[in-house]
């Protein structure tokens, strides 16, 4: 049988939406998220970030920083025993560059639906915008959309 998946916005979702977040001491993890993904995992979920950093576009932080960010997100995890299969972000903004990856569109859905053999209609996207609702559901994927910086244990009824 396929997998299936769980695809999360970062920014809101993740860790605190502060706007362009990109200093480390401003990445703060939010509330209840470690325990809620390990409950996903648990439930057999994989775990995909997909996130639009077009700060770097903009040239208001560069990739390195954002890999520190997202360096010490995966420690963080791993020291909870909560694995990401990936972290996928656009690098990208229409005023400067145009590309098929930045949301609403769903390139990195649809390449993380592949590579990892994940069945898309047994698959949510969760995300503090309407544009993740709609990366997910041009790639078949079910949208559950959140009030950025909540707890994630409100929309656990929402996960099959
Ligand atoms: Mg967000
Ligand atoms: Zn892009």
């Amino acid at each position: 049988m396929k997998n299936k998946a769980i695809f999360l916005d970062r920014d809101g979702v993740i860790n605190v939406e502060r706007g362009y977040t990109h200093r480390l001491e401003d990445f703060v993890i939010l509330p209840d998220l470690i325990e809620v993904l390990q409950l996903f995992q648990k439930k057999g979920y994989l775990l995909i970030i997909v996130s639009n950093q077009s700060g770097i576009a903009k040239k208001l932080y560069t990739q390195a920083e954002v890999e520190i960010l997202h360096h010490y997100l995966v420690g963080e995890l791993s020291k909870n025993n909560v694995a990401l299969s990936e972290i996928y972000y656009c690098v990208h903004h229409s005023d400067v560059s145009r590309c098929i990856c930045r949301k609403p569109d769903s390139l990195f859905v649809e390449k993380g639906l592949a590579r990892f053999d994940i069945d898309a209609a047994r698959s949510y996207f969760i995300g503090d915008k309407e544009r993740d609702v709609e990366a997910g559901e041009k790639a078949g994927v079910k949208g559950i959309l959140i009030e950025a910086n909540i707890s994630l244990k409100t929309i656990l009824n929402q996960i099959k």
